[in-house]
């Protein structure tokens, strides 16, 4: 959406073509309603309201917005431009910009026995409406960035949160550590292991496994699968582009695939050094459009900003 945005400013005719059936990839689909400390200019900003005022900002330029589509193949015309065939359509361009992210949002589930039973009665991997917990005993199950935003989130609803993780140590960011360790309503059980959720019609508990002081019951209302998610590009892998793992190589200083005419930025493009941010997405945004502008246009580089843009148009 910044893309499109920053496209739409400087001249460009976009179309975003999204594979879900609304706009906001993780943030709106993963986690709406966790705060985000880290992009600038928010002191904290929930996920959900970030993605409604990244479309607010590119719906000024009225970009074409295609939903529901999720683009399978790419194809190179003769004379360099391109057909995306999509489930559904096939869409023209000139040039592309990918900001596919992790692919298809697939989470990692949990190893306790029987858990797929559990799936929409009480375990959960996406988070639904924080109010949902209200007043429960929410246990939270991992040790990564996406196991300790959910306790810190939910524990503003629930009445009690435990935290499980093999180890004793989370690799999550530093403050948000620091945070669950001082939330009172939050409790931490480390080294253990979940190994089978029990309950009727709905969770009633989890039996764990303590690395040193064997299994125990945890009785509780609602389980948060937090072991992040498996990346997968899908159909993307098929398109010819040179790949890193789950991701897209990318060249530092253009964003710029190894097929020419596709750039990547966000979740989606690699090269080293890489830190996958809201924050860092941006910037490769700036970077990539910028090169697309000449690519479209040779002669012109750079982007002037947005002041100088409406000055040059005054004029
Ligand atoms: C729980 C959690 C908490 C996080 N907290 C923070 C935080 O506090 N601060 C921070 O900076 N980052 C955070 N992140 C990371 C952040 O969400 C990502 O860096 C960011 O969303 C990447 O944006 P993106 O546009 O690259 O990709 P995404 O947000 O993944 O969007 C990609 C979009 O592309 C679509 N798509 C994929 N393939 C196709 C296709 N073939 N056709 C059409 N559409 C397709 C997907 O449906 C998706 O909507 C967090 C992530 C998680 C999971």
């Amino acid at each position: 959406m910044f893309g499109a945005t920053l496209a739409s400013l400087h001249g460009m005719k976009v179309k975003i073509i999204e594979s879900l059936p609304e706009l906001g990839g993780q943030l709106y689909a993963l986690y709406p309603e966790k705060p985000v400390y880290d992009v600038a200019g928010f002191p904290a900003i929930p996920a959900k309201d970030l993605a409604l005022n990244l479309v607010a900002q590119m719906d000024r330029y009225h970009p074409e917005v295609v939903l529901g589509e999720s683009v399978e193949a790419v194809e190179t015309l003769a004379d360099g431009t391109f057909l995306l065939h999509s489930n559904k359509a096939v869409h023209g361009t000139r040039a592309i910009l990918l900001a596919v992210g992790i692919g298809s949002f697939t989470p990692r589930r949990l190893p306790a026995e029987g858990a797929g039973n559990w799936e929409g009665r009480g375990l959960h991997y996406f988070v639904p409406p924080l109010d949902t917990f209200a007043g429960q005993h929410v246990m939270v199950v991992g040790g990564g960035d996406t196991a300790v935003d959910w306790a810190l989130a939910v524990s503003r609803q629930a009445q009690q949160v435990t935290v499980v993780h093999r180890r004793n140590d989370f690799r999550a960011q530093e403050d948000s550590v620091r945070q669950m360790h001082e939330t009172a309503n939050i409790s931490i059980v480390t080294p253990a292991e979940i190994e089978e959720i029990y309950g009727e019609a709905g969770v009633a508990g989890a039996r764990i496994r303590h690395q040193d002081e064997g299994p125990r019951d945890i009785a509780v209302d609602a389980i948060i699968g937090g072991l992040g998610f498996h990346p997968d590009l899908g159909p993307v892998k098929t398109w010819n582009l040179d790949l890193k793992g789950s991701t897209i190589k990318v060249s530092l200083d253009s964003m710029q695939t190894t097929r020419p005419g596709i750039w990547a930025v966000g979740d989606a493009a690699y090269y080293p050094g890489k830190v996958k941010l809201i924050a860092t997405g941006f910037g490769e945004v700036g970077i990539a459009v910028a090169q697309i502008r000449t690519y479209l246009h040779p002669g012109v580089s750079g982007l002037p900003h947005s002041t100088t843009l409406k000055n040059m148009r005054n004029r």
